[in-house]
């Protein structure tokens, strides 16, 4: 009997990266914590580490685990340096994303249906926007499916509330448009992703070549040597479902999330709306810290005192800590998603940051917004080497391929390229959300903006690229990544001269008989012209001559004549400073 590395760390209670180590340590090497051992390995393991101290199990996020904690550790020396205390492990958040009508609201009713408890009776049953499951006594917060572009949308706005993505496929049509846009959009957000391939009862079901085509976009199964895990269920039968919890915890414990409830607040909402008997409600997904009944908090452009607050089945809760979801009731106002919510001592500083913040927004939206320059892109890019995102829509699968074959040919610049998300069709206002999140310019071929998008693309301020040629598209992006950092320019003097005598020449006007008094003077430098130490005018040489010749320079001590490009009030004694702009060389 084979049993799973996560399985037997979970069995022998000890975290399953300790276990790969001993693995190692016996020359086993292991893939994944999906991967296998037979028997024998796993009773020596069981043998090795059973003295070692238990890890501890995922808590709730209330923050009543510290005791827990303490006695968990009770068995190592005390005699060691404490380490720095991690904050309480908190539960995973999933989103579900994926093509339309592969099943993500179905998956979500089938987890709801087996692994969340009973709504409380008599309690609200309107769904909060997020619900929390329980599998083998730890907790899974499921954001309902927002659709990938409201799940940018936030991102855009800085509320980063999922951990992991669950990509559902069909596994009877396989990879669709919209996959690979959810798929992209998880990547451009660096969440986990779990496949779960969906509709596997029906007859047309063909989990391979769901897997072949996920692969070549950078999802390799494990059991191809990869690190993604595939995990077939069909959801309309709620079959699968308990392996695809099972690899969520997996997956969670690898991320190792933690949140400390007693720190700063860090919430988000995810969803609002108006009641007609409760006013305003907002439900929040909590980061760090914890939020209470009776806190003063400013969302956004409203605030308020909250009034009352319930969990996902509707029961009234007085605090909500990390990870967990919760509908908030006591707003002035509904708020949008993606809008932090922050914690306030008193009505009065509630009241006033949220002016604040209405005013602010209103300038903002009166700022006629300017477009992200490709500068600007980059020097907001976080990584090492500044990184050019693109986002790539062409008209046919065919030209996209060629285009972004030719894109990554490319030899690279000073920037890397990175195409987030190449798509077929009109660029829409999902890729213009996705621009935005991700810092990225867009770049069609073939293709425009379609209805609103083009308002969407001036509000955002975002860069769309639009070519019909495709040598053009590639030279300007090769030209992007070679000359966006432009070496910085310096000025270098070369010389001066004195102005000795001036004469009138027809045609020309005047010329200046000059003396070179430092350094040297060159046809194609730039003068500026000292009357006083007071700059008067700036210009490129006309001519340089010695005696009757022109010349390309002329040295310190030698006398010259100078005509300038476009100023000819020259005097006698005034200074001409000649300089050039050189790129710096590091
Ligand atoms: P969504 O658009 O991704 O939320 O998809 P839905 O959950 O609404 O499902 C779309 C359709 O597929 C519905 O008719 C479901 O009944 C059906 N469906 C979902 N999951 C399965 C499954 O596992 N097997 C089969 N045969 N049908 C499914």
């Amino acid at each position: 009997m084979k049993i799973r590395v996560y399985q037997l760390a979970k069995e022998i209670g000890v975290p399953s990266k300790q276990l790969v180590e001993e693995l190692k340590k016996l020359g086993i090497d292991i893939v994944s914590y999906q991967s296998t051992v037979d028997e024998e390995t796993a009773d020596l393991l069981r043998e090795l580490l059973k003295n070692e101290p238990k890890s501890e199990q995922m808590s709730s996020s209330t923050g009543e685990s510290e005791s827990k904690k303490e006695n968990v550790s009770s068995g190592v020396s005390k005699t060691e340096e404490k380490p720095k205390k991690l904050a309480p492990k908190r539960p995973p958040i999933v989103t579900v994303m994926g093509h339309v009508d592969h099943g993500k609201t179905t998956l979500l009713d089938a987890i709801r249906r087996t692994h969340v408890a009973e709504k409380e009776v008599g309690g609200i049953t309107q769904s909060i926007g997020a619900s929390v499951a329980e599998y083998k006594g730890q907790k899974i917060v499921f954001i309902d499916t927002p659709g990938h572009e409201a799940f940018t949308e936030m991102r855009a706005r800085g509320a980063m509330v999922t951990d992991i993505v669950v990509l559902v496929v069909a596994a009877d049509e396989g990879v669709m448009p919209q996959t690979v846009e959810a798929l992209n959009h998880a990547k451009a957000a660096g969440v986990s992703i779990i496949v779960a391939l969906n509709k596997m009862d029906r007859p047309g079901a063909n989990p391979d070549r769901v897997m072949n085509q996920l692969a070549s976009m950078g999802l390799i199964p494990e059991s191809w040597g990869g690190d993604t895990i595939y995990v077939p269920v069909s959801a309309i039968k709620g079959e699968g479902i308990e392996d695809l919890l099972e690899a969520i915890l997996l997956i969670a414990d690898l991320l190792d999330l933690r949140g400390d409830p007693k720190a700063p607040l860090k919430a988000y909402v995810i969803e609002s709306r108006l009641d007609k008997g409760r006013g305003p409600l907002a439900t929040v997904v909590v980061r760090e810290g914890t939020l209470h009944v009776g806190d003063f908090v400013v969302v956004g452009t409203t605030h308020g005192k909250i009034r009352a607050m319930f969990d996902d089945k509707g029961k009234s809760i007085s605090s909500v800590g990390p990870s967990m979801p919760a509908e908030i009731m006591g707003l002035e106002d509904v708020p949008e998603a993606g809008t932090p919510v922050i914690q306030v001592n008193t009505q009065e500083e509630a009241e006033k940051l949220s002016h604040g913040n209405a005013d602010e927004e209103r300038d903002k939206q009166q700022k006629s917004r300017k477009q992200f320059s490709l500068e600007e892109i980059l020097s907001r890019s976080e990584e090492a080497r500044p990184v050019l995102n693109i986002i790539l829509k062409a008209d046919t699968a065919g030209s996209l391929e060629a285009v972004q074959n030719a894109l990554l040919r490319l030899e690279k610049g000073e920037v890397d390229l990175n195409i987030i998300h190449a798509g077929v069709g009109a660029i829409s206002e999902g890729d213009v959300i996705l621009a935005e999140a991700s810092k990225a310019i867009i770049v069609g071929f073939n293709v425009r903006p379609v209805g609103k998008t083009n308002k969407l693309i001036d509000e955002k301020g975002i860069q769309v690229l639009t070519y019909r040629i495709i040598y053009d598209l590639v030279d300007d992006v090769s030209n992007m990544l070679k000359g966006l950092i432009k070496p910085k320019e310096v000025e270098v003097i070369l010389g001066h001269a004195e102005v000795r005598r001036t004469f009138r020449v027809p045609r020309v006007g005047t010329v200046a008989g000059c003396y070179v008094t430092d350094g040297k003077i060159t046809r194609n430098g730039k003068v500026r012209v000292l009357r006083n130490g007071i700059i008067v005018a700036e210009s490129g040489i006309a001519s340089l001559k010695r005696f009757k010749d022109d010349v390309r320079e002329v040295a310190q001590g030698f006398e010259c004549g100078i005509g300038l490009d476009n100023f000819h009030d020259i005097k006698e004694g005034d200074i001409f400073e000649v300089y050039t702009i050189q790129e710096e060389t590091a």
